[in-house]
């Protein structure tokens, strides 16, 4: 494996539903639903591939789709983007988060993250041969730590990288944290690269794109994807909304990375968004379901539960059960208990600092979350 790979192995999320398979245990890993998008999207997927819509898309996006994104991203942050310049649809968020750091930071450049972080970030930035700076953001709120971010960022900085609603720890950025990361970013001439992939399941308060902020678009790519808020993760639509002199450079590498995303797919993806808000309603209303199940459940069983504000995830420590850290604890879960978790010590550069948590997701059907409780109330 080329060097720049080494020190990556399997994807956590890889590695413990494989697991998850191997021992029959109930899989609260991986973030993926166990119940089926939407009917009238899986239909339009149907009408498309039976219309004849197979063959290579227009590389940065059918333009159904592109105005669609367009369209959602007006309503969800006011401003007026165009399709045709400003939208470029990836093969999931993943390769929108690739096309964007192999299209716009360069070997040396200084670009911050914030640990726990989700892993893609820090496997492309080593790519791209990026010189990662890492704030770390501490339970219970895993607030940002404002001062020790302005002590990283200089006009070295390139980028910072945020996630919002957060994966893994559910956190949600603050307008006060936002305002303060756009005023170092206007500062010290830094681009923003903003994963919103949970933009929509947001519970405790309302979700804030940077984009929106004062002075924001012109240096802040939005990434975003169909596959959370329409359970279809296995579909893997994604998109880059960044504004030209950005999205060039997203373009470029996307163009070379996989060159277009599947035809029908994106048709139906257009269907999709163009759906109405209540659609958004019904699902936060599920989830919210859900994860009162999850979050009660897990205080039940023991666990300190730290407050998760958006995301289908929670994350807890699991310290009470004597485990030796988060690994160790997931092992035994696993074989023992017949529940999967996520240890959260791949998702920081420093693996110590993560060794008490692990995560836990509630995008499964209720009697799927009630069962895993049953299990480690039973076993653990
Ligand atoms: N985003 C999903 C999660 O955090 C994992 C996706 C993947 O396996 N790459 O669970």
């Amino acid at each position: 494996v080329a060097k720049r790979l080494e020190k990556f192995k399997t994807t956590i999320f890889t590695q413990m539903s494989s697991l998850a398979i191997k021992h029959n245990a109930i899989n609260l890993g991986q973030g993926f639903p166990n119940f089926d998008g939407p009917d009238f999207v899986k239909d339009a997927a149907i009408e498309a591939i039976k219309a004849g819509k197979n063959q290579y898309a227009r590389g940065y996006g059918v333009p159904d789709l592109n105005s669609a994104i367009a369209s959602r991203f007006q309503k969800d942050t006011g401003l007026i983007v165009d399709p045709e310049k400003e939208v470029t649809v990836t093969s999931g968020c993943t390769e929108a988060i690739a096309a964007t750091i192999l299209g716009l930071i360069n070997p040396g450049d200084e670009v911050v993250l914030f640990a726990p972080f989700y892993d893609s970030y820090e496997a492309v930035l080593s790519m791209a041969g990026a010189n990662i700076k890492c704030i770390t953001l501490r339970p219970p709120y895993f607030s940002v730590p404002l001062e020790e971010l302005k002590s990283v960022v200089s006009p070295n900085t390139k980028a910072i990288m945020i996630n919002t609603p957060h994966n893994p720890t559910g956190k949600m950025f603050t307008q006060e944290e936002l305002e303060f990361i756009a005023e170092l970013c206007k500062e010290n001439d830094v681009l923003v690269f903003t994963d919103e992939v949970y933009d929509k399941l947001s519970f405790e308060m309302d979700h804030i794109s940077m984009a929106s902020l004062p002075g924001m678009f012109n240096r802040t790519v939005t990434l975003n994807s169909l596959g959370k808020t329409f359970s279809l993760t296995g579909w893997k639509i994604g998109w880059a909304v960044a504004p030209p002199h950005l999205t060039w450079g997203v373009r470029q590498a996307h163009s070379y990375l996989t060159f277009a995303t599947s035809t029908p797919m994106q048709f139906a993806a257009a269907t999709a968004l163009q759906t109405s808000d209540s659609y958004y309603e019904e699902l936060k209303r599920d989830y919210l379901a859900k994860k009162a199940i999850l979050v009660e459940g897990l205080e039940a069983v023991g666990f300190v539960v730290y407050p998760s504000s958006g995301t289908y995830f929670v994350v807890v420590d699991h310290t009470p059960f004597g485990f030796e850290n988060d690994v160790a604890f997931c092992e035994h879960l696993i074989e023992e208990v017949g529940v999967v978790a996520i240890p959260t010590s791949v998702f920081y550069l420093n693996p110590e600092e993560g060794k008490n948590l692990v995560r836990f997701t509630f995008c499964k059907d209720e009697a799927t979350l009630r069962g895993a409780v049953e299990r480690m109330k039973q076993k653990l």
